[in-house]
Order: structure tokens, then C-alpha cells, then sequence
């Protein structure tokens, strides 16, 4: 072989090395996007979760976790105010006209079967709890870092 063979058969490894790199990058990508995804689905003690919970804490309230004799099992309770409170990660409740809600071009189908049978969930566990005279309030992660979130959570539970 030639030596400008040999270096042409080089650089065309080097191209190849460089390709495998990506795709393994974007690969690498998508997993974190999916665990990233897959840890909201159970959804206990997810970030937004924990900020709102310090926040009511250090505003004196005291709470439950995950109360499992209550519809949906809410994320935060407050039994003094009869309150429910949800966290929803956006993509899981199918939050409307979010950014955060874009449904995976893979498996568009399924993704969507999950997150509307949730939606139909929300909704009727929300109904459940407001004919039994609890509070209901939403809280979407989207919101967590707006100026006026925790005001309002504020608002609407002395409300
Ligand atoms: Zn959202």
C-alpha cells in the first residue's frame, strides 16, 4: 500500500471515530432526557415539589405527604385548611400551551394514551375532593420559578 493510501484510509477512521462519537453523544443525551423524564413520573419529592414545600414550612404551615386516603394521593396536604395541593410536572399532566408539555416524536401514541389517561385521572380526582369540600390547588412545574407563584399559593389558601 502506498503511503497516501495509508493516509487516506486514516483520515477516513478518524471521520468514522468522529460520527460514532456523536451518535453516541445524542444517545447519551436521550437516556438523561428519559431518566430525566421517567424520575417525574413517580413524581415523590421532585424539586418543584420540595421548593414549595419549604416555602409553606417556613410560612408556619405543617403538612402530609402523598395522602393516600385522599383521591390522587395529593402531593402536600393541609389538613387545618382542608387543602390539597399538586405539584404536576408539565410533561406528565399534559400541561396546556406549555413548553414543557411536547409529546416524544418516538412512540407519539403511547405518550400520549399515558399522559391524557392522566389528565382524565386529574380531572376526576379533583372533582372527588372539591364535592368532599376540599381545596384543590395546582401547582405546575413551569411556574415554580415565576415571581408571583408562591403568593399565590399563599392567596388561595387563605382564601
Ligand atoms: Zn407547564
Amino acid at each position: 500500500m502506498k503511503p497516501i493510501e495509508m493516509y487516506i484510509i486514516h483520515i477516513k477512521c478518524i471521520h468514522l471515530n468522529i460520527l460514532f462519537y456523536f451518535c453516541n453523544m445524542v444517545d447519551v443525551h436521550d437516556k438523561k432526557t428519559r431518566s430525566y423524564n421517567m424520575s417525574r413520573i413517580k413524581g415523590k419529592d421532585t424539586k418543584p415539589e420540595m421548593l414549595v414545600r419549604k416555602f409553606l414550612f417556613a410560612n408556619g404551615f405543617r403538612y402530609r405527604l402523598y395522602d393516600k386516603k385522599l383521591p390522587g394521593k395529593p402531593d402536600i396536604v393541609l389538613p387545618k385548611y382542608k387543602t390539597a395541593i399538586f405539584v404536576n410536572g408539565c410533561f406528565w399532566h399534559g400541561h396546556k400551551n406549555c413548553k414543557k408539555f411536547v409529546v416524544p416524536k418516538t412512540r407519539s401514541e403511547f405518550w400520549l394514551n399515558k399522559i391524557n389517561t392522566n389528565i382524565l385521572n386529574d380531572k376526576k380526582n379533583i372533582i372527588t375532593l372539591k364535592n368532599a369540600n376540599w381545596k384543590v390547588i395546582i401547582i405546575w412545574e413551569c411556574q415554580i420559578n415565576k415571581t408571583n407563584t408562591f403568593k399565590d399559593i399563599l392567596n388561595q389558601i387563605e382564601k
